[in-house]
């Protein structure tokens, strides 16, 4: 297989860009992997690992040479470093992301993007609950839906150039557009965060017991701790960035949840055996 890419940037060197930058370098498909991020130190942690080949704190013109750039920091700045790397970058050279929200960072990098440059949306379905670049791996891509959100401008060669090294690291790449995205995404994984987020919160506001009240918990509530101890700040900022998108979710899911405890307040049991019958049978279904 000949190379995609000469030299690659990977902007936040974290779980996602350091599994990216791993499985690019282990299949070969581009030359050299740059890191760019804001800890030096950690840059030359990633480096020693040999997660990235080389790497910079800074940008400057030492980009010029750089033919696709993705960036894998938190999804609320994306935007802001695109635009701080555009001025050292060269002309052709390819711009993706991994945001887990897609109208904003493409509304915003679309606004400013030159004509010279091709940017093309990007958010692979895969990651786990853990941080940072030690936690990385190069097959976690592999059968993992990889979403591109390509817009009316967006530059049909960089868009299958992007399609290819997402296939090329084993994902299933589909295309859909930036409302799509982020309502799916809202749904499956956004509201689901924000549920475990409070579950766990809300189990901490109990008091009275002398023992620790989660060390009765068994293997299902380690689910809602486990997704619960994802980064503060990655969610954060996916809530406010896909914030229309999360609120029509969790008002739905409010409802529902009133539903249920209509039920119950009732002694409905017909109704609460139906309603967990259907997750039931949706769940063999599923396997
Ligand atoms: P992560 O492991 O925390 O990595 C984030 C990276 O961004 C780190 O290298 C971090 O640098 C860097 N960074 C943070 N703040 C920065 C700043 N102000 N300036 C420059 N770099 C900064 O997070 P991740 O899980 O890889 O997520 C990265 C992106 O992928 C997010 O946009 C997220 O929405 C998306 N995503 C995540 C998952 C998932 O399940 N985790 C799945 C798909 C997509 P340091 O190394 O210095 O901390």
């Amino acid at each position: 297989m000949t190379m995609l890419f000469k030299r690659m940037a990977i902007v936040g060197v974290g779980l996602i860009g350091g599994s990216l930058a791993q499985a690019v370098k282990e299949k070969k498909i581009v030359g050299e992997v740059v890191g760019v991020g804001r800890s030096e130190e950690r840059l030359k942690r990633a480096c020693k690992s040999g997660i990235i080949d080389s790497y910079t704190a800074q940008m400057d013109d030492s980009l010029g040479t750089i033919d696709l750039v993705v960036v894998a920091t938190p999804v609320g700045m994306i935007a802001d470093l695109i635009e701080k790397m555009i001025p050292f970058l060269k002309e052709g050279t390819v711009i993706t992301d991994v945001g887990s929200v897609k109208k904003r960072v493409v509304e915003q990098v679309e606004g400013f993007m030159p004509d010279t440059l091709h940017f093309v949306g990007g958010h692979p379905i895969a990651g786990t609950e853990n941080s940072g670049f030690e936690h990385s791996f190069p097959s976690l891509f592999e059968n993992r839906k990889c979403i591109l959100t390509p817009v009316e401008s967006t530059n049909q060669q960089a868009l299958a150039q992007v399609q290819e090294l997402w296939s090329r690291v084993g994902s299933i790449v589909v295309c859909l557009n930036c409302d799509q995205h982020d309502e799916i995404l809202a749904a499956v994984s956004h509201l689901p965060h924000v549920i475990a987020f409070s579950m766990v919160n809300c189990l901490l506001t109990i008091e009275g017991f002398e023992e620790n009240i989660f060390s009765f918990s068994a293997g299902g509530f380690k689910d809602f701790t486990r997704i619960a101890g994802s980064d503060s700040a990655m969610w954060r900022d996916i809530a406010l960035m896909n914030r229309e998108k999360v609120l029509s979710m969790i008002e739905r899911f409010q409802c529902y949840l009133n539903e249920l405890k209509e039920a119950i307040e009732k002694g409905d049991g017909e109704k609460l055996f139906s309603e967990f019958h259907k997750s039931r049978t949706f769940k063999q279904l599923m396997k």
